[in-house]
């Protein structure tokens, strides 16, 4: 269990024997709660199949919504920087999500991303703009340039934020200020 419990992010050796000495002091019915609680996030929730974010509904919220405008189309590394933008922004147009980035020297090609399925949505009409919001450092600008070469035959519009992102920051716990300054900077990508 102290094993399991170290492979969470943030959380270390200590803290993994921490939690595990807590959930061995919780009664039985607290333990069965928090086992119920990990079978059903996985039961139930499933990568949206238009914009791959991570959802009890498919389409999820975001893509059902007709609030929502569909001609932009922000394009970020996991949903949790959905959840980002959700909270921290007045971002109201959709999402793809890419399930990481590339980098080559963890072995993850374009192939392991769902870069083909955002290319096919796009060429499926409607969007306008993309507006590529990885994360600001050598493999998010990297996944950027290469997605702004794949989109650039389809004649849209695509913009990268990160003006006033910090280097090596992270979407996930950029403030509502900072994020929006990102993307109301956000430059083109191509011509
Ligand atoms: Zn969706």
């Amino acid at each position: 269990m102290i094993d399991e419990l170290g492979k969470l992010p943030g959380v270390g050796k200590r803290s993994a024997e921490r939690l595990a000495m807590h959930v061995l002091r919780m009664d039985k019915r607290e333990a069965s709660a928090l086992t119920r609680a990990i079978e059903e996030v996985k039961a139930r929730v499933k990568p949206c199949t238009t914009c791959h974010q991570l959802s009890e509904n498919d389409p999820c919220d975001i893509c059902a919504d007709p609030r929502r405008d569909g001609s932009i189309v922000c394009v970020v590394e996991d949903s949790s920087d959905i959840w980002a933008f959700e909270k921290n922004s007045e971002y109201r147009g959709r999402f793809h999500v890419l399930g990481g980035r590339l980098s080559p020297l963890k072995g993850i090609g374009p192939e392991d991303l769902t870069i083909d399925e955002l290319l096919d949505r796009i060429r499926g009409g409607g969007i306008s703009e993309v507006i590529i919001a990885t994360n600001p450092d050598v493999d998010g600008d990297a996944t950027a340039l290469y997605l702004a070469r794949e989109i650039e035959p389809l004649k849209i519009a695509v913009s990268r934020i990160g003006l006033g992102l910090p280097v090596g920051g992270s979407l996930e716990f950029a403030d509502h200020r900072t994020l929006q300054k990102a993307l109301q900077t956000r430059q083109k990508l191509t011509d």
